[in-house]
């Protein structure tokens, strides 16, 4: 393997692995601290038009024991390494934490918050045929802008809004653009390469992460597309770990050649839209947002998804990666 690729695929792995090192790094770099972002989605533009660092919070590998006193054994596993973490002070390093509540588990979760980073809590509407869903929306989006605004002592400009969108929106499409690379050199790219490249975007500023994916897939170029003798997949569900799953996906010579996962591309699947109300367009945003379970759709679109998913990529099966006792997958 060329040393460049080589290279790229340290530094994704290194920085999906480290958080904490990227928080230091951005308090040495602008004096400002980071701001947490619980499962599943937040407009996290609204941090980082505040030059704050937008971290995401999805757990880790951690024995359960604090957690039972606050939760039962059948919630599910991300919230009780959530709350197993939290117990331990592990988010008390953040300035706040964004949570919005799109399941019952995270709703309750909201409630029993007892870091010390101040809680922002907000609902995304679920019937989005109403005009009065965006209507709630751009109020939510409103009270988590003052909420920051106090808890960060700072005041976020709609230019630095409008800023921070563009620079999320030009994230999805390198993302959608890797997405779409990646699934040509599964030699290169494996499950673990391709997991890392998408979760190490949760732990730094979505401008440095482009520049990284842009010199990646640029490396990736470079490269002849070789037949791949495996089977490939899409992925679907929450999120795929612990990283002893992608092994397993590596050593049977899976290659995932898109997916659908929470933490992964629903993420980046839509662009925000243009508009001259920045909250509007935040709220766009999810109005958009398609084919997630935890975005209502009384048509079911998912179905039809992973079709087009496994036409396109020339997929031989969809893996359903259930989180355990999660209720709205
Ligand atoms: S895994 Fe499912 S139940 Fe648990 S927080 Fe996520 S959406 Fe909610």
């Amino acid at each position: 393997m060329e040393d460049n690729l080589k290279k790229y695929i340290d530094l994704f792995e290194k920085l999906a692995k480290s958080p904490k090192e990227s928080i230091e790094t951005h308090k040495k770099e602008t004096g400002k601290g980071a701001v947490g972002v619980f499962p599943v989605y937040a407009p996290e533009e609204l941090i980082d038009a505040a030059g704050y660092l937008p971290v995401g919070i999805w757990g880790g590998q951690k024995v359960i024991s604090k957690a039972r006193a606050l939760f039962p054994p059948f919630a599910c596993s991300i919230v009780q390494v959530l709350t197993e973490f939290m117990l331990e002070g592990a988010y008390d390093n953040l300035d706040a934490v964004l949570m919005s509540m799109p399941c019952d588990t995270l709703k309750c979760f909201t409630q029993k918050w007892k870091g010390k980073a101040a809680p922002i809590i907000f609902v995304h509407p679920q019937n989005k045929t109403l005009d009065a869903a965006n209507v709630f929306l751009v109020e939510e989006y409103k009270l988590v802008k003052e909420k920051l605004e106090k808890a960060l002592n700072v005041e976020i400009s709609n230019e630095a809004i409008h800023k921070s969108i563009e620079v999320y929106n030009e994230n999805r499409q390198i993302m959608r653009v890797f997405a779409d690379v990646a699934a040509l050199y599964p030699q290169v790219v494996d499950p673990i390469v391709r997991h890392n490249v998408f979760k190490s975007r949760w732990f730094i500023t979505k401008k440095k992460h482009t520049e990284y994916v842009k010199g990646f897939i640029e490396e990736l170029k470079k490269e002849k597309p070789a037949p791949w003798d495996g089977k490939k997949v899409v992925l679907t569900g929450i999120m795929t770990e612990p990283k002893a799953l992608l092994e397993i996906f590596k050593s049977e010579k899976l290659a995932v050649v898109a997916d659908d996962l929470a933490q992964e591309s629903r993420q980046i699947r839509v662009d925000t839209p243009a508009g001259s109300d920045p909250l509007h367009r935040l709220a766009g945003w999810w109005y958009n947002l398609d084919g997630c379970s935890l975005s209502m759709n009384a048509e079911k679109a998912k179905g039809k998804l992973f079709e087009d998913l496994a036409k396109k990529y020339g997929a031989d099966a969809v893996i359903v990666c259930m989180m355990k006792f999660c209720d709205p997958e």
